[in-house]
């Protein structure tokens, strides 16, 4: 009956608000979410993670130790992608976040090396950011993940410290001093003998996640898995 009174009650409020896809504005049918079939279809995927040796290993290669790194799209300027991640970072759509982050979390299911996690750990964002935001994009894709894995996520371990300026226009250097004390890494008793499986929403240099990993790194020698929704190319 609940159910009924739901569905009923989504019927009648996508009368009124008719939602529509986050990549092509289409108006979105009932059993369709955040985006229509058609560009569900058309999505830019990598399938990285059905490569153990793909292209984005050899970006931390002779930084820090990953087990596995894989991304779900292909981040351009303009395409479907970017509009996506504004509406995930920018318009307040937590839900596409989740969404997708399931959406993966279902295909690294099915692959071996990804079945050795423990705990999932989004990037955090500073307090001062999480409070204009009012929530932090990485954790509504580590919802997701956890769900399609059966694996927790936790955001107790991985914190950030300080504030920083934006990372654009900067050296690979300076990003890396600029970010290196942005991290702390809490609970060293639950990060020993652990693999974290660590999760935003773009891969771009890395500086960020470089820093991040040697926090947790340094806390307790955890392995490290890394997923991002995006990864420009
Ligand atoms: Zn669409």
């Amino acid at each position: 009956m609940r159910v009924k009174i739901k569905k009923h009650l989504h019927n009648l409020l996508s009368l009124f608000y008719p939602q529509s896809c986050v990549a092509c504005g289409n108006t979105l049918q009932q059993n369709e979410h955040s985006l229509c079939l058609e560009c569900m279809l058309h999505l830019p995927e990598t399938h990285y993670h059905q490569e153990i040796n793909n292209p984005l290993q050899l970006l931390f290669r002779g930084r820090v130790q990953v087990e596995n790194i894989a991304s779900l799209l292909f981040f351009k300027k303009g395409n479907q992608v970017q509009k996506i991640l504004h509406s995930l970072k920018y318009n307040g759509n937590q839900q596409i976040g989740e969404y997708l982050g399931y959406y993966y979390g279902k295909q690294l299911a099915k692959e071996a090396h990804f079945q050795e996690i423990d705990c999932i750990l989004p990037v955090p964002l500073h307090p001062k950011k999480m409070k204009l935001r009012g929530y932090n994009q990485s954790e509504c894709i580590a919802k997701g993940l956890s769900k399609a894995l059966g694996i927790p996520y936790c955001t107790d371990i991985l914190v950030r410290t300080t504030f920083t300026d934006t990372q654009t226009k900067k050296t690979r250097f300076n990003r890396w001093t600029n970010v290196e004390h942005v991290f702390a890494a809490n609970n060293p008793e639950q990060i020993t003998g652990k693999h974290f499986l660590i999760c935003d929403d773009v891969l771009t240099t890395g500086a960020t996640l470089e820093a991040a990993i040697s926090k947790l790194k340094n806390a307790g020698n955890p392995k490290i898995s890394i997923v991002t929704l995006a990864v420009a190319n």
